[in-house]
């Protein structure tokens, strides 16, 4: 017999109470261990520094924190049980979506100003709402802007005449020019050049930033952009005494072919740059997978592992090699990068230190009406 099959001997009454008070105890013990930790839960969720609201499925708010507080000027009583509208006007319903979208806040006085929202959702029937005020943000938006015109407007026109100017000088427009004088107008040109190219990376930046760029896709081939980007890139190499090869086979492909030629002169530009003097560029191209891969190799100095990432970042730059032939704000690859994941493709360094560089991006296929 085992002892489960044991009839059960009946507790007495004293065991009985004392089995009821010790669960009693244990429950107690439970109640105050939750309670705590709800609690401990609320101090946090309430006193986290990002604005945070709990709203049901009837998109009314059902719980809220400080930073919701102080951004809307409300206590939390006012605000729980109404409608997420009372914050957000134009808000009629939260779609999940864990990418910040723009929403236009009201405060408690009526006053709006500039908000991002992101909505998780926590069940079926509760969403989270993190808010972030970017008041600040949009501030400085505008400032930049107001900048970037102002660079556009006030410094892209006259240097261009400037250049216009000196352009016609050495052709004698203005009468002979000495040796000396030729050379000088050389050098004031190159800082025009220089200038010029500056402000045209500062707007390119800001308008595909401002989302004002799509690409304008054609049928090109890796033949034809790499040929041209050679073209525009052969005076730099000629000056740095570097040698650019090609390895391309002619593979058909959709993009926006004048900024694809951009992307790669600005690769190769860099390459020359770093590149040691009698070395080779070499830019390779082809179809690789479910598109087509760009290559361009350096014999240069390489960039270190920890810096591969960040040097895609705007107006990042490592140490410029001592005789630096283009200067520049750290744009270049920012722009390189927004330039091809506008075509939907990927751009990536592969490098180690004394040994070279290959920058690579990939376009994927596409065509005209159907983007993948
Ligand atoms: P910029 O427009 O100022 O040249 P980029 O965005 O093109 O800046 O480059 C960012 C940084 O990456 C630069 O500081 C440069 O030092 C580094 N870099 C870019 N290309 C190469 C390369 N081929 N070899 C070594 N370093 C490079």
């Amino acid at each position: 017999m085992t002892n489960s099959d044991k009839p059960a001997t009946p507790l007495t009454y004293e065991e009985l109470s004392e089995l009821v008070k010790r669960h009693e105890s244990v429950i107690k013990t439970l109640k105050t261990t939750l309670s705590v930790q709800q609690s401990k839960t609320r101090d946090i969720l309430y006193s986290i520094p990002l604005g945070l609201l709990v709203v049901n499925g009837q998109q009314r708010i059902e719980a809220l924190n400080k930073l919701i507080e102080e951004f809307f000027g409300y206590q939390t009583e006012e605000l729980v049980s109404k409608k997420i509208t009372e914050l957000f006007p134009d808000l009629q319903f939260l779609r999940v979506n864990p990418k910040p979208v723009p929403v236009m806040a009201r405060r408690k006085g009526g006053e709006t100003f500039p908000a991002e929202i992101i909505v998780n959702e926590f069940d079926a029937q509760l969403n989270f709402v993190h808010v972030q005020d970017i008041t600040e943000r949009s501030r400085l938006d505008r400032l930049r802007q107001d900048f970037v015109a102002m660079v556009s407007h006030d410094l892209r026109t006259p240097l261009t005449s400037i250049r216009g100017f000196l352009t016609m000088a050495s052709e004698g427009a203005y009468g002979p020019v000495s040796d000396q004088g030729n050379r000088a107008i050389d050098r004031a040109q190159s800082s025009a050049d220089l200038l010029i190219s500056l402000v045209v990376d500062l707007l390119d930046a800001e308008k595909i930033d401002s989302g004002e760029f799509e690409p304008d896709l054609q049928e090109t081939t890796t033949n034809v952009v790499v040929d041209r980007a050679i073209y525009a890139s052969q005076a730099a190499a000629k000056g740095a005494n570097v040698e650019i090869d090609k390895e391309v086979t002619n593979d058909v492909f959709w993009a926006d072919e004048d900024r694809v030629v951009q992307v790669i002169v600005n690769l190769v530009g860099n390459a020359i740059k770093f590149s040691p003097a009698g070395s080779i560029v070499t830019i390779s191209a082809g179809l690789e997978g479910a598109g087509v891969v760009f290559r361009i190799k350096d014999r240069g100095p390489g960039i270190p592992k920890q810096l591969q990432s960040a040097i895609f970042e705007r107006y990042r730059q490592l140490n410029q090699p001592k005789e630096t032939k283009r200067r520049g704000f750290g744009l270049g690859l920012a722009i390189c990068k927004s330039l091809v994941e506008k075509h939907k493709g990927r751009i990536w360094v592969q490098s180690e230190e004394g040994k070279g560089s290959t920058f690579c991006f990939s376009i994927p296929l596409m065509d005209e009406n159907f983007r993948t």
